[in-house]
């Protein structure tokens, strides 16, 4: 991976992203690293999933790396998700501390922005991409909504949320 072009790509991503959602541009961009998807499986998920990167809170962005969003407009894709990420961060969109409801709203948001990014490239370039995880059916299972009564007794649902 040539890391000027990752840097290029980098700042135009976020020029992008700032365009669709209105974020500020960060005082300065995230690093981008690139390790195996064994390690980010145990990072992220901590056992087998499908995590392609990771944005633990900080200044870094973990990339699969077999993904190279310099030429794949689909890894180009997961590098916009895990941007928003770090630019949610900046802005303190979310609390840091927020549970399983913050958790989902931040990843609807970067969902959200990743879906709109690639509409944007398919009406500019025809380049349609599907994405691979399907963030409507994201859910927390131990987060009831604070008007419902809680269910009792527990029970554990069907498609909680990964990663
Ligand atoms: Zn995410």
């Amino acid at each position: 991976m040539d890391a000027a072009l990752l840097a290029k790509l980098v700042a135009e991503l976020l020029v992008s992203i700032q365009l669709l959602a209105g974020f500020d541009l960060p005082s300065e961009p995230p690093e981008v690293v690139f390790v195996p998807h064994g390690l980010l499986q145990e990072k992220a998920c901590s056992g087998p999933c499908e995590v392609y990167g990771w944005f633990p809170p900080g200044r870094t962005i973990y990339l699969d790396d077999r993904l190279d969003p310099v030429r794949d407009i689909a890894a180009r894709g997961i590098l916009v998700h895990e941007l928003v990420h770090y630019l949610q961060q900046e802005a303190g969109t979310f609390p840091a501390s927020g549970g399983c409801r913050t958790w989902l709203e931040r990843e609807r948001q970067a969902y959200d922005i990743q879906i709109r990014w690639h509409a944007k490239q398919a009406s500019v370039t025809g380049a349609r991409v599907r994405m691979q995880r399907r963030p409507w059916k994201l859910t927390c299972s131990e987060d009831p909504a604070p008007n419902l009564p809680p269910r009792a007794p527990r029970t554990r649902q069907a498609g909680s949320a990964s990663q």
